[in-house]
């Protein structure tokens, strides 16, 4: 319990309170509304017979799951927005807190799929005429913001959404042009409806209506008084949005479901054919509880004493499959890791090969491998955690491989139970064990740190307007879609051609230095190579998306087509912007840029806040976080629907130019030293607190952007490569840049002495100390490539550690940690093979031929049989090669040795002691 919390008295009313008032508005608004509306005879038998002639069109599969939402229902979270092919019908699943089940609600608005065009209604009836699907045309008007003009467009309308495209001879193949075409038909349907998944929504004669939560006066006010002066579009963007932020966030429900299969030796299950039996199941729900369900043929007795967890046990498989199912349907979240490709993969064909009726299987599998459940979601964390936006902005990179093991032991210090035995080994209770910690290691990894990961999800989710289930399985340039999307729908707004922004909008006119890039990037000055004294780095914060925002930026104001807007040029490019409209990245980017900064950020510090408060104020500028950190980028990457490199190529533009202005005030006007600077930062030597402030003042006038101090260092040493460099902050932190010895997978020998030389460095308050610095770090540094020399290392201190990233036949190099792999199946035929996610430790020796072997490579490397390395388990430390090691220590040091002025050639190398010579 957090001491803040315990002091807490309530007469700072915050925003716990707020949540739990409008819980409360809503349970009241419900009562009110049964003691309204509530006589029995609202469901009377009329309405019974409806609802069962709904559940004969019901797709099979599940159908036991499936409860379909009353004529009227209190308050229930939209978790899930999806198509139902059979009914022809739109649906969204809502849970309700109250009796916390699952309701389907059809959609009663008789929304239909569509598509646009120019071509005439006459034509379209022309072209459609033999067409049975096909159902009419509408005229609408859109705002086309690529020309600021309204248009008139015709709105073709059809039953289903695979004829408007999808198929071989869809519509959209048959009318052309045609706009918004290519948008999956559930995602129309949640921009029509304005829906926002993850918000409280009720029934009302059968109609769905959104719950509005209800904002702190306080807290509106201070938040509207950030945008004061602002367009009225951004003010309107602040109402837009307000309700997403402050909604509570729901406590979902949930469990978390992990299997386990019969396997004989060097096989690995395979979740297509599902030949072998499911032997447990292991399931751990919100109340931190897992029970194994456990397959007990022969009714071993089971020794309780060796279990922690709750077991189940069956002696028929079907019937635990069976009550596996039914337990999961209770939930409206279910969680797995890798899920999608193994477990509910395996369950399901493994369910149909031991032939359960299948309206007690629970899966949906979609045609893009994806597995949806009847009833509530299904939430793969493998797909989202390896999502490089999550690892590095949502996790500062805590972790490197996407497995269930190291998520564990880096997020939750909870790793999976390790034991001699292979699975197939296992007795039952270790078995039980085994699984019931797998289960419980995914459901922690939504639930630690007051359930950071799914409120993440939920915020992110609700901004973006993609269902949960999309939303974790797809790339950030897709949320980022989704999301412009969403606001050009809602505004009436024309959803662009990908085509016909880059027809107008042109290419870039920078020239890449960067081979593979289109434009010019990021400025890098020159670093001052040497130690320096009292360096300030400045930095710009978040200066790409600020650009958008204060420069205007977006697809249609970049080279408008107004000829008084020519002079707005940009820097070093042949671009201008538009000086008439608002561009709608510029507004979307920039409001979110300023609520974070503003607002949130420092709310989630803000010791005077409750816990509660600073949580869901961290999780809101964290899904910010990752969202402002991707706005640049899609711009300039082909798969992003509003692709505009233009768009891409001045942000970069703007932001050179505000590193070379400010480097040049900081030198003419202030008359400081500029070491070094790179994308967004610059290094100041010796500024005075007020040097500083002037900048940030200057800053502010200049670029409307703030510049912050992001370190100062008591020294800071820079080596003449670019990125490369090291500072002792005045706290005695080191802050280690584009060093080798940094990296994860540099073998322990030589990572040890880089962080020994750290943690020397670490102490040096002055020159002199410095120099004795160097002494002991020559010392040290020495004395390991002696022992390198005399073999006196372990083998596993030399060992690169790689978890596989794809299976052995789908390798098409002949890498290293392949080599080891191959030749550990070779030597351990009985062994687990290797293959995805298997963590492979290896070391580099000599080369030399492996023997001839029948393991499937791909044709492009099935010839190779020359390898450099050796896994660990079948080396001697005969074979390390040993000047491969000793250019590995260089190799890891030399930088940060550079960066002192430590030659190896000379301190390292040149005296070399009588030992080592005959050696
Ligand atoms: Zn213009």
């Amino acid at each position: 319990m957090n001491q803040n919390n315990k002091d807490d008295t309530g007469a700072n009313k915050g925003l716990m309170d707020f949540i739990q008032e409008s819980q409360q508005d809503v349970l009241e608004s419900n009562y009110s509304e049964t003691e309204e509306n509530g006589n029995d005879d609202d469901f009377s038998d009329d309405e019974e017979e409806e609802f069962e002639d709904y559940e004969q069109i019901l797709e099979e599969k599940g159908k036991d799951y499936v409860l379909l939402a009353p004529e009227n229902l209190s308050a229930s979270y939209l978790i899930d927005v999806k198509y139902d092919g059979k009914n022809e019908k739109a649906y969204v699943k809502l849970f309700n807190p109250d009796d916390e089940k699952v309701y389907r609600w059809y959609d009663s608005t008789n929304h239909l799929p569509y598509l646009l065009t120019t071509v005439k209604k006459t034509d379209v009836e022309h072209i459609l005429k033999n067409e049975k699907e096909y159902i009419g045309c509408e005229l609408v008007k859109r705002y086309n913001r690529l020309n600021q003009k309204n248009i008139s467009l015709t709105k073709v309308l059809a039953t289903n959404p695979l004829a408007i495209g999808g198929r071989s001879k869809s519509y959209r193949e048959k009318i052309k042009p045609s706009f918004e075409a290519n948008i999956r038909y559930h995602l129309n349907y949640i921009y029509d409806n304005a829906l926002v998944p993850g918000l409280f929504y009720e029934i009302v004669d059968n109609k769905l209506i959104r719950k509005e939560p209800r904002l702190q006066d306080e807290v509106k006010k201070n938040i509207m008084a950030i945008f004061e002066g602002q367009s009225k579009e951004i003010l309107e963007l602040v109402e837009q949005y307000l309700p997403l932020f402050f909604a509570p966030i729901p406590s979902l429900k949930r469990c978390s479901v992990d299997i386990e299969v019969e396997s004989e030796k060097n096989k690995i299950p395979d979740p297509n054919t599902a030949t072998q039996k499911v032997i447990s199941v292991g399931i751990t729900n919100e109340k931190q509880q897992t029970c194994v369900y456990v397959l007990n043929e022969n009714k071993k007795p089971i020794d309780r004493s060796k279990i922690t967890v709750d077991v189940k046990e069956f002696d028929k498989e079907s019937e635990l499959l069976i009550e596996v199912f039914k337990e999961m349907s209770r939930y409206p979240l279910v969680i797995t890791f890798n899920g999608d490709s193994f477990d509910f993969l395996y369950l399901n064909n493994r369910a149909k090969k031991l032939s359960i009726e299948e309206s007690v299987i629970p899966f949906v599998l979609t045609r893009t491998q994806d597995i949806y459940l009847v009833n509530g979601i299904h939430l793969d964390l493998y797909r989202f955690f390896r999502q490089p936006a999550i690892r590095i902005y949502a996790f500062g990179g805590a972790y490197e491989r996407n497995t269930l093991d190291e998520l564990g032991r880096t997020l939750l210090n909870k790793e999976k139970l390790k034991h001699d035995k292979d699975i197939w080994e296992l007795n039952l209770e270790e078995l039980i064990e085994y699984n019931g910690r797998d289960a419980e290691i995914t459901f922690e990894l939504t639930s630690f740190k007051n359930n950071q990961v799914i409120e993440l999800i939920i915020m992110l989710s609700r901004i973006t307007k993609m269902p949960i289930d999309d939303f974790t399985r797809a790339s950030i340039s897709i949320w980022i879609q989704n999301w412009m999307y969403f606001e050009h729908r809602i505004r009436n707004n024309l959803i662009p051609r990908q085509e016909d922004i880059l027809r107008l909008k042109g290419d870039t006119s920078t020239e890449a230095i960067i081979k593979g890039k289109k434009y010019q990037g990021a400025i890098v000055i020159e670093p001052q190579a040497g130690v320096w004294w009292n360096v300030y780095t400045l930095d710009f914060a978040s200066l790409y998306p600020s650009i958008i925002k204060t420069r205007n930026l977006s697809y249609e104001t970049i080279n408008c087509s107004h000829q008084e807007c020519k002079k707005n040029k940009i820097h070093e490019t042949k671009h201008w912007i538009c000086e008439k409209q608002v561009g709608i990245s510029s507004m979307l980017v920039g409001f979110i840029r300023d609520i974070r900064v503003y607002w949130f950020k420092d709310r989630a510090k803000d010791q005077s806040l409750t816990e509660r408060e600073r949580t869901q104020s961290n999780v809101i500028q964290s899904s910010l976080k990752v969202l402002l950190n991707a706005s640049y980028g899609v711009f300039g990457s082909d798969n992003f629907a509003l692709y505009c490199p233009p768009v891409a190529e001045s942000t970069a533009a703007l932001a050179r130019e505000a590193i070379s202005k400010t480097k040049q005030y900081t030198e003419e006007k202030l008359g400081l030293k500029v070491l070094y600077g790179d994308t967004d930062s610059i290094f100041v030597h010796k500024p005075t607190p007020e040097n500083v402030k002037e900048l940030e003042k200057w800053s502010m006038d200049t670029f409307q952007i703030e510049l912050g101090t992001d370190y100062i260092f008591r020294y800071c040493c820079l080596s003449d490569r670019k990125k490369n460099y090291f500072g002792i902050t005045t706290k005695g932190t080191p802050i280690v840049k584009g060093l080798m010895g940094k990296k994860k997978n540099t073998p322990e020998l030589a990572k040890k002495p880089f962080e020994k030389a750290l943690k020397i460095l670490s102490d040096v308050q002055n020159p002199d100390d410095l120099d004795n610095a160097k002494e002991r770090i020559i010392k040290t540094i020495k004395r390991v490539n002696q022992k390198i020399s005399k073999r006196e290392f372990e083998l596993e201190e030399l060992a690169i550690s790689v978890t596989l990233s794809k299976k052995i036949e789908q390798y098409d190099s002949w890498t290293q940690p392949l080599q080891a792999a191959i030749q550990l199946i070779i030597n351990f035929p009985d062994g687990e093979k290797p293959t995805v996610g298997s963590l492979i430790s290896f070391i580099k020796t000599k080369p030399f031929k492996i023997q001839s072997h029948d393991i499937k490579l791909s044709d492009k490397i099935s010839k190779s049989n020359e390898c450099s390395v050796k896994p660990i388990q079948l080396a001697n430390k005969s074979d390390v090669d040993i000047p491969k090691v000793k250019e590995l220590l260089k190799s890891t040091l030399i930088q940060l040795l550079d960066t002192i002025g430590i030659s190896w050639s000379e301190s390292i190398e040149g005296q070399k002691s009588l030992d080592s010579w005959f050696s």
